[in-house]
């Protein structure tokens, strides 16, 4: 059976950026020793029960590109030695493009994943809190790139689909964009943290999906539109795969963690597989 992500969350919380929406921040995971050992085991008895996944993604708490160099070859070697995968994705912070040993490790066979407010760096310099313009690293264009496009309260749509294309004009390894909205808080959903508060006054959410998809709908053919297990559509604009994630479902269904060595949903539940 096909589930849509399995996601390796690993208890670091050292990053290089001060998003104002930061996840690690607003859902406060305890640490927990990573066990890394059991990672590849875990990937063998999903592999053994028949399942794999659409994505693989290497993402928080923390950014990934800052483990060590050790500790990032033996997650990719578990991934090829195990490949229950069709896409494997790296998520970063943009710290991988400083980082050209690590990066080697992984252009090959990873999509790295960024996020952006906005295509002027220094103004997603001075709202997610870094100081290095990773963009225009020279590294930047080794890699195959997938942008995470935040869709943000004071733009319009039309400023969207503009800023888009400059992206895409301006960094040919932008493969596909994503478009995202912030999730205010995927433990308990409670806006109790000046982090979902952010979200609230300043980035759309699931609760504006219909927006999103009727406008992009206007003004890009669909390509896609994926079953309720996947809640995914995707458009094409000027060749460039545009991505969105519904975000209906609930975590546990189809997207699962390995957190501290354990399978678990983005409440911290065991899961029974
Ligand atoms: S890059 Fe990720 S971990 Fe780092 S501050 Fe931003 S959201 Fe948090």
């Amino acid at each position: 059976m096909k589930y849509k992500e399995f996601e390796l969350i690993l208890s670091s919380f050292k990053c290089n950026k001060n998003c104002p929406y930061c996840t690690a921040k607003i859902t406060k995971w305890p640490m927990v020793d990573d066990k890394l050992e059991e990672f590849e085991k875990k990937l063998q008895y999903l592999k053994e029960k028949g399942i794999n996944f659409r994505y693989f993604i290497f993402c928080g708490n923390g950014e990934p590109s800052l483990h060590d160099f050790d500790t990032i070859n033996k997650i990719v070697t578990a991934t090829k030695n195990v490949n229950i995968f069709e896409e494997k994705r790296f998520q970063s912070s943009g710290n991988i493009f400083f980082e050209k040993d690590k990066l080697n490790l992984i252009k090959d066979d990873f999509t790295v994943e960024i996020t952006r407010v906005d295509f002027d760096s220094s103004k997603d310099m001075q709202i997610l809190g870094y100081n290095e313009d990773y963009i225009n690293s020279p590294l930047f264009y080794q890699a195959n790139v997938r942008l995470n496009y935040v869709l943000m309260k004071h733009k319009s749509f039309e400023d969207y689909l503009a800023e888009i294309k400059k992206y895409i004009d301006t960094y040919p390894n932008i493969k596909t964009v994503s478009l995202k909205t912030l999730n205010l808080n995927t433990l308990n959903g409670k806006i109790d943290n000046p982090y979902s508060q952010w979200i609230i006054q300043n980035a759309l959410t699931k609760d504006d999906a219909k927006k999103v998809i009727d406008f992009m709908s206007k003004n890009a053919d669909v390509v896609h539109q994926d079953n309720e297990f996947f809640d995914r559509i995707e458009w094409n604009y000027k060749g460039v795969p545009i991505t969105f994630y519904i975000k209906k479902l609930s975590y546990g269904i189809s997207n699962i963690v390995c957190y501290g060595g354990e399978l678990v949903d983005y409440h911290l539940n065991k899961l029974d597989i």
